[in-house]
This record gives structure tokens, sequence and C-alpha cells, in this order.
């Protein structure tokens, strides 16, 4: 099994709302923040090559988004997902499943594209089955109020008659060595791969542990729906992984990208971090 690292456009988050609770005095000693108070984000996806199927875990932000958009989370272009996609030697026709963690905006707008010949919208990946939690594709097509803004249709809607849409509603396996966990803290129905490599285990920690300073349990986003929900959530993996020695990539971490875990007197804490490169080694 061979798995890449694939960067996509990175944009910027609002300090406070990435560190909910925590004040700023205490969370900039550890993820520092501009002048706006904003703080650098990157959004990771991963390409899994099983050597049956090929798997894309999350789209980012894609490269459609409006000038607003733009503005407001300073998005830049310096990655594209199917430039790095191209330049790992794969073809966006041969991904075979896109695994969608959740249709936050900087997660699934890598789905579709304006293609070049219509103008039309459409599938970034044709051939490929899209994994989404049943509860996640529901919240998104009928939003609250609170996550509206984070659901842009021409991101997902384009699934509903594609005939490549498979919902899930538990916990499962797609694939021998991945496996989906559904957690509902940062949103209804988000599913995070477990990624069981023939040496270690790789835990996709997307939006429920999104960078090294989101470990300790009150480190909770602004943005999660139900905060008590994430702590409990957080707890119960974190327990699971520190026993198993389980490896973590952080998605939007921009200075940390994996790291593995240890018990301490103040609860676990991170043992070492690493590049995903070493990981992969
Ligand atoms: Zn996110």
């Amino acid at each position: 099994m061979k798995i890449f690292k694939i960067n996509t456009p990175e944009f910027k988050i609002d300090g406070g709302a990435y560190f909910g609770v925590i004040p700023k005095m205490i969370w900039e000693k550890h993820y520092p923040a501009d002048k706006n108070n904003m703080c650098d984000a990157s959004c990771r996806s991963l390409l899994i090559d099983d050597g049956k199927r090929i798997f894309l875990i999350d789209t980012g932000i894609g490269n459609k988004f409006c000038d607003n958009l733009k503005k407001d989370y300073f998005i830049n272009n310096k990655e594209d997902l199917e430039k790095n996609i191209y330049a790992l030697g794969y073809k966006p026709e041969e991904i075979t499943d896109v695994i969608l963690t959740h249709l936050h905006f900087d997660h699934c707008g890598g789905t579709t594209k304006i293609s070049n010949t219509t103008g039309n919208l459409e599938l970034t990946f044709p051939n490929a089955i899209h994994h989404i939690s049943s509860s996640q594709w529901d919240n998104a097509l009928n939003p609250n109020y609170r996550e509206k803004s984070s659901y842009l249709k021409e991101n997902f809607e384009l699934l509903s008659d594609s005939g490549k849409l498979k919902l899930t509603d538990k916990n499962t396996y797609i694939s021998e060595n991945i496996e989906l966990r559904i957690f509902n803290g940062h949103t209804s129905g988000l599913m995070l791969p477990v990624i069981h490599t023939e040496s270690r285990t790789l835990f996709f920690a997307g939006d429920l542990i999104p960078a090294k300073a989101s470990i300790p349990l009150a480190w909770i986003s602004a943005y999660d729906v139900f905060p008590l929900t994430s702590i409990e959530e957080k707890n119960k993996l974190l327990q699971e992984a520190v026993i198993n020695n389980w490896v973590l990539l952080f998605q939007h971490d921009y200075y940390n990208e994996c790291c593995t875990l240890q018990k301490t007197d103040r609860g676990i804490r991170v043992q070492e971090t690493f590049s995903f490169e070493e990981f992969a080694l």
C-alpha cells in the first residue's frame, strides 16, 4: 500500500474561532496569528493506492471559489489538488474512491470544478465513488443557521443524481486497510479514516483534532456545533490512539504534520512530531 500526502490551497482561520474558549495569550504561544488575528492553515489530503483501488481523502477548497470567500479566508492558489495528483503520477480519472470527511467548503471544494470545455460544473473525479456519512449529507442539504455559510451547494449537489454517491451511516471498513469512523461534535456525521498499514496505524484527524495545539481536551474550535460531544469523542479517540501507538495526521496544522502521543500527568500529549515523509518511510 502506498500513501501520499497532497497539499491543497491554503487559507487563514481566525485564531479565536480556531481555539474557542482558550484565551489568546495562551493559544498564541502555540500557534502564531498575524495583525488581523488570522492563523495560517494547511489543507492536507491523502492519496492511498492499495494496488486495487485508489482512494482520495478530502478534496480541499478547490479552485472555483468566489472573490468574497477568497478575500475573507485569505485563500491562496500556491497548491493545486489536480496538479499535485498528476505530480505523483496519477490521473483524476483513476481515483476509484473519494472519501469526504464532511462537506464544509474547506474539505470538499475540489470535488467539482468548472469544465475547461463547456464552462459547466462537473465532477473532478468522474469515475470515483464518493463516500459521505448519511447524517452529514442530510445536514448539508438542510443546513442549520450556524453551519449554513460553510456549505456551498456547488461543491456537492452534483453528486445527488450522479450515481457516484455512497452514503454510510455507521463505522465501517471500506477496504481491507481503511476504516471509517463517525463523529458528531464538529458537525453531524464527521467521518474520519483510520488507515492500517503493515507497520503502523495512521489516523486522519481532520476537524476532530485539526492541529497539534488542539490535543488538550478543552482546546475545541468555536466552529464545533456540539463542543461537549467533541471533548468526549476526542478523549476516547486519544485513549485508543495512545494505547495502540497510532500516528495522527493533522489536516490543518500549518507547522506540524504528524505526531505520536504519550500519557502525562496533565493528560494525553504529543510525544514526537515529524513530517509525513518521515512517517511514510
Ligand atoms: Zn476544516
